[in-house]
């Protein structure tokens, strides 16, 4: 089995810097006050793109080989990674096709059209759409650029654990949201490499979560997937996994799961306490803070890892209870 290593993290910070904003770190003085310890904010959600996905995306594609380069590369995301490889590929000069299915929302078409990539609509679900992103591989000879089982990905976003220990050097736990587990294997295999008391949780949805299933199962299996407030979160982690899974299982010091309403005030608490703008998935860590799931040991540094949420549905989340802290 393979994994992905310290030296790997520290190349994908040499080769994506310029291409990536380091984000800020900022103290929350409410969780720090309400849980007794310092608790940190990396503000990963006002990345280029609006998440991390494109530390990931922008290493895996400077790492193609120039034959590669110039054919090209494909994914079939439609969420934050398609997002990002769309962006990163643009930067370099390189054709990239993101295929997806006809019941994709248009806007997110418009907004991966609209950073240069080719939008192709295939079929009625992401499995049709991934049967063409196998077909253009095999055909064009485009490189599928996956969204988290890929070791160029997991160093990518394993640059966020270097930083968050630069910043945060006495940290004791660090919560990540976890979906594929891309990005909490390659934040842990950095910072506990770096510092291997430290703990490091991740945080899923109730709802159709795939890696804990499968951690609990001791093997990838499948879950139904059902719509949920962290949809960045959605999905399987592959039944063919090769990288995550393990590294997840042996990195992880636990994994929580909230409800749907424990979400929704991860988002509240972000936009009325500390003024940010996030998706579900973004506000995960936020929401096991507050739900008393998690006992955090020493300083405590929260991912929040995107800020991709319909307008529409962020309004309807904050206002529908009063703000924290000033009518109950
Ligand atoms: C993709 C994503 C995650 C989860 O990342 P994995 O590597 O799949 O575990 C968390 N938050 C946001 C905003 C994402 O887009």
């Amino acid at each position: 089995m393979g994994s992905v290593s310290l030296p790997d993290v520290n190349a994908a910070r040499d080769r994506i810097v310029g291409r990536i904003v380091p984000t800020q770190m900022v103290l929350s003085r409410s969780l720090s006050d309400a849980m007794g310890v310092p608790v940190h904010l990396k503000l990963e959600h006002r990345q280029t793109t609006g998440s991390f996905k494109l530390r990931g995306a922008s290493n895996a594609v400077a790492m193609l080989k120039l034959a590669e380069k110039a054919r090209g590369v494909v994914a079939a995301s439609t969420g934050n990674h398609g997002r990002a490889l769309a962006h990163a590929a643009k930067l370099e000069g390189l054709r990239a096709v993101i295929c997806m299915s006809r019941l994709v929302p248009a806007n997110k078409l418009e907004e991966i059209r609209r950073l240069g990539a080719e939008v192709l609509i295939v079929g009625n679900s992401q499995d049709d759409a991934q049967e063409e992103v196998d077909r253009l591989v095999a055909e064009e000879g485009l490189t599928m650029v996956p969204p988290f089982d890929h070791p160029g990905v997991i160093a990518g976003q394993g640059t966020l654990g270097l930083e968050m220990l630069e910043d945060v050097p006495d940290a004791g736990t660090i919560l990540v949201p976890l979906s594929g587990g891309g990005l909490a294997a390659g934040i842990a295999a950095a910072a506990k490499a770096t510092k291997p008391e430290i703990k490091v949780v991740g945080v899923s949805m109730a709802r159709g979560a795939a890696m804990k299933a499968s951690l609990d199962a001791g093997r990838p299996v499948s879950v139904e997937e059902v719509p949920t407030l962290a949809d960045s979160l959605g999905g399987g982690i592959g039944l063919d996994n090769r990288l995550t899974f393990s590294m997840c299982r042996d990195l992880l010091d636990d994994v929580v799961l909230l409800s749907e309403e424990e979400i929704a005030a991860g988002i509240l608490h972000a936009y009325g306490q500390e003024r940010e703008v996030v998706e579900g998935a973004g506000a995960v860590a936020i929401g096991a803070l507050l739900s008393g799931k998690v006992r955090p040991v020493g300083p405590t540094v929260l991912l929040l890892s995107g800020r991709n949420i319909d307008m529409v549905r962020h309004r309807a989340i904050v206002c529908a209870q009063p703000v924290e802290g000033t009518t109950k």
